[in-house]
């Protein structure tokens, strides 16, 4: 027998559609993704999804006054715990932390009766319905209805210290970060030169005591109109002919300081700041889609109607940031995954 709803990817837009589903009594299946194989977690796996990846949410509704400590420490080894936990200090910022929350998503999903299974989707036939989708261990599942909620990934520029400083410094989301304390009043550093990095630079500069941007050449990518806001913001500094060369920091501080190479010359400065985002673009996870599915020239999942979540694919929706590319935000994804629900629940009901 075909399930009633697939819904694949195990981000906030996967469970808020699961939950959805699940109390509309469509008994979905979640393919959450499988994260202990090193080729799926290159093409996009993350096990919780992205804000796994970050251990504070402030803008998450419904968590005013969080102290994570005590997930904290029954989550993660004595070394690998946040200075304030060792050092025993009050929490920096309020909230809840990313893996907490998607935990808690996900248990709330599996208690309205939702089942899971930790695979990959590589393949998918949508050619009719049931629709097929094949999972890295060769299993095919059949479907009444998908939604597709598989997300996107930040790129990075791939330096092992940019790693290492992820959390502490290192992010790829102003709207998510710049407002955490260890941000307010310090100087920031924005990688990426197009519409997006201005506009994270512009962001920045709210907090942030001076926000300077690397540009490898000697002018902006992005729009005129918005290389005038960049020029117009005096906390705005833009250093052309220059790339990041590797981020320093420590355990305890986090970053800072940024090594900048001189294109043109060679030379290397170190640049005291507190915090480096990078804003070089997403990749949506559409890989295994294989033209299936109408995508915008970003690489996005086209949605064909204004407020819905219908793909090009009757019986197929998408919800969260495999979507979109513009809001990007834990709480828009689990929007659009309610919304994603409600549109499958309302196919099934007319075509079975
Ligand atoms: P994702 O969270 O990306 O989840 C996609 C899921 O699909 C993953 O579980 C993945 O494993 C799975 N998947 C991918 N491909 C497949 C496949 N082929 N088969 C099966 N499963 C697959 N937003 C905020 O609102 N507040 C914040 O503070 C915040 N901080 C952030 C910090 C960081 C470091 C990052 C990277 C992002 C942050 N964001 C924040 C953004 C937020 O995480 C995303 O907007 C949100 O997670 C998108 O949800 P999603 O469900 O669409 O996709």
């Amino acid at each position: 027998m075909p399930e009633n709803v697939i819904i694949i990817g195990s981000g906030p837009a996967g469970w808020a559609a699961a939950i959805y589903t699940a109390r509309a009594n469509l008994n979905p299946l979640v393919l959450e993704g499988d994260g202990t194989s090193e080729k799926n977690r290159q093409q996009g796996t993350i096990p919780l999804g992205q804000l796994s990846l970050t251990l504070e949410v402030e803008n998450y509704p419904g968590f005013p006054n969080g102290d994570t400590r005590a997930y904290l420490k029954s989550a993660l080894p004595e070394e690998a715990l946040p200075y304030w936990v060792q050092a025993n200090k009050p929490q920096p910022s309020h909230g809840i932390n990313g893996p907490e929350l998607m935990e808690l998503m996900r248990q709330q999903a599996k208690n309205f009766g939702t089942r899971i299974e930790s695979k990959d989707v590589v393949k998918v036939d949508f050619s009719k319905r049931p629709f097929k989708l094949t999972t890295h261990d060769d299993q095919v599942y059949e479907a009444q209805s998908v939604i597709i909620a598989t997300g996107a990934r930040a790129n990075y520029l791939g330096l092992p210290s940019e790693d290492r400083f992820k959390n502490r410094g290192v992010s790829a989301c102003a709207v998510c970060d710049g407002a955490l304390p260890r941000f307010r009043n310090k100087p920031l550093l924005v990688v990426g030169g197009g519409d997006t990095a201005v506009e994270e630079a512009n962001y920045l500069t709210k907090f942030a005591s001076e926000v300077t941007m690397l540009i490898r050449r000697d002018v902006l990518r992005a729009s005129k109109i918005m290389q005038k806001r960049a020029f117009d913001n005096p906390k705005i500094k833009i250093r052309y002919h220059s790339v990041l060369e590797e981020v320093l920091g420590d355990d305890k501080n986090g970053v800072t300081a940024i090594r900048i190479k001189n294109v043109q010359t060679n030379a290397l400065e170190d640049y005291a700041c507190s915090g480096l985002f990078l804003a070089i673009g997403h990749t949506p996870n559409t890989g295994f889609l294989d033209g299936q599915i109408t995508l915008n020239p970003q690489g996005y999942i086209q949605w064909t109607t204004v407020a819905r979540t219908y793909t090009n694919v009757e019986g197929v929706f998408a919800a969260g940031d495999v979507a979109d590319d513009y809001y990007r935000q834990a709480i828009s994804a689990a929007g659009t995954g309610c919304m994603a629900a409600l549109d499958a629940e309302r196919y099934l009901a007319h075509h079975g």
